[in-house]
């Protein structure tokens, strides 16, 4: 007998506090789905707090016990709002966790800092998840907690890991019920030969999600947001916004890729290999319809979609001799991006100099400098930021930069990048 399974997704800000929490019951009672997989993040921002930790592990450990004290304390509080009995088991639960961790501190040997770094920020999604489950236990809907390490396979390569599929297809088919309510962790997942944990990358639940949907045929995926869907443009950032109805996989992956981070960019792929629609909705309103990304058409309402990324550097090279810059020499620029782990996000080049926009994500950009200075003249500016317009009119672009000072700007048919000093 076939299933039809849904697939959630609760990610930190929907789950932050206490009223977040009661909220997830909320929106399953009024979607009233039988099968689902429900995948959560860490609450708020204890992922950012669980860095933290590691940070304080590697340079002040004196200060580990204090910043794991407050992780506890946070979801402490959480929990003593909306659990009626103060003895109720998630409360041990929550400690055993916590000395875990400690434990797992205090015993380590390795220095291989990545590797520290999934064994400890998972937690954060070990706590919501076991939070979550236990209230929605206490509210008489029932549901099943899985530990979704025994279920994603991916190598070691810790902080950003590849999914091996195959097993993961079959781990999941063994661990996940095709009925019922499964509770589960985003971003975590385990390496093969010692079941160490990984994690997909910072934001990664969305991939999670996408993942469980994928091995499981599921009909759809739906990510609660705390906006009514995917704007033109992130409201943090622009007094006015569209709410995009619907959106095509290619132009979604597009926008998750220049950086909208309303949906991560790793998410988009395994569900259009399936045509699995993606609904992107507000958790305040779950009956809206807000944004479905699937087949059909690019975008709806067209308009221009505006993308930025903040705290980029742009890097200019140019050879000591005037020589002009050749494959050879990009190529060796970009053995050493890969080396240090700096994603690109746009590229020009011209005869004499080579310039690329790239994300300092794990803070490599002195060592990238030294390699760079044998070889080239070497110019950079850091926290700039990209903006990519999609779709855009050349008065879109105008307003946009007027009274910005542009250091790169570069146009294709349907995507214009600039880089602007702040
Ligand atoms: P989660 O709780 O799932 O981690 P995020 O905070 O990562 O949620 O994503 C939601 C946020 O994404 C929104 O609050 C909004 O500020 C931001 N955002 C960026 N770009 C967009 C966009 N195009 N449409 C909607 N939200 C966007
Ligand atoms: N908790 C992880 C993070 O904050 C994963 C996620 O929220 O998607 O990066
Ligand atoms: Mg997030």
């Amino acid at each position: 007998m076939i299933h039809t399974m849904n697939v959630f997704k609760f990610g930190g800000a929907s789950v932050k506090d206490a009223q977040g929490v009661r909220n997830v019951a909320t929106v399953l009672q009024q979607t009233q789905h039988s099968n689902l997989v429900i995948v959560i993040s860490a609450m708020g921002k204890m992922t950012n707090a669980l860095e933290g930790v590691v940070n304080c592990y590697f340079n002040d450990p004196i200060k580990v016990k204090q910043a794991l004290e407050d992780i506890k304390t946070y979801h402490w509080s959480i929990s003593q709002e909306i659990f009626t009995d103060i003895n109720a088991p998630v409360f041990k639960q929550i400690q055993e966790l916590i000395t875990t961790v400690s434990s797992f501190l205090q015993t380590n040997k390795s220095t291989n800092q990545a590797y520290v770094y999934d064994q400890v920020v998972g937690y954060g999604e070990l706590l919501s998840t076991t939070i979550v489950s236990a209230y929605l236990t206490q509210m008489a809907i029932k549901n099943t907690w899985v530990d979704i390490r025994r279920c994603i396979v991916t190598d070691p390569n810790f902080r950003d890991a590849s999914v091996d599929w195959q097993t993961t297809k079959q781990h999941i088919s063994k661990n996940i019920a095709p009925t019922g309510i499964t509770i589960t962790q985003g971003f975590l997942a385990a390496e093969a030969t010692n079941n160490f944990t990984t994690t997909l990358g910072r934001e990664g639940s969305d991939y999670t999600a996408a993942i469980l949907a994928y091995c499981l045929n599921a009909a759809s995926v739906t990510i609660w947001k705390d906006v009514p869907g995917v704007l033109n443009a992130d409201p943090r950032f622009f007094k006015t916004t569209t709410l995009l109805h619907h959106i095509s996989y290619r132009e979604a992956i597009e926008l998750a890729f220049y950086g909208a981070s309303v949906i991560h960019p790793k998410t988009l792929q395994p569900l259009q290999k399936k045509e699995i629609p993606l609904f992107v909705k507000s958790f305040y309103d779950p009956l809206s319809p807000g944004t479905c990304v699937g087949k059909g058409v690019t975008l709806d309402p067209k308009t221009a979609c505006f993308i930025l990324k903040k705290g980029q550097v742009l890097l200019s090279l140019s050879s000591l001799d005037f020589s002009f810059i050749v494959e050879k020499n990009i190529s060796d620029v970009f053995i050493l991006l890969h080396k240090y782990k700096m994603k690109v996000s746009l590229i020009q080049n011209s005869a004499i100099s080579f310039s690329v926009v790239i994300d300092n994500t794990y803070n490599n950009l002195d060592v990238l400098l030294t390699s760079l200075r044998s070889t080239f003249r070497v110019s950079w500016n850091e926290d700039v930021t990209l903006y990519t317009i999609r779709h855009a009119s050349s008065n879109d672009v105008k307003s946009l930069i007027q009274n910005k000072e542009v250091l790169l700007k570069q146009e294709s048919r349907e995507t214009v990048q600039v880089v602007i000093k702040d």
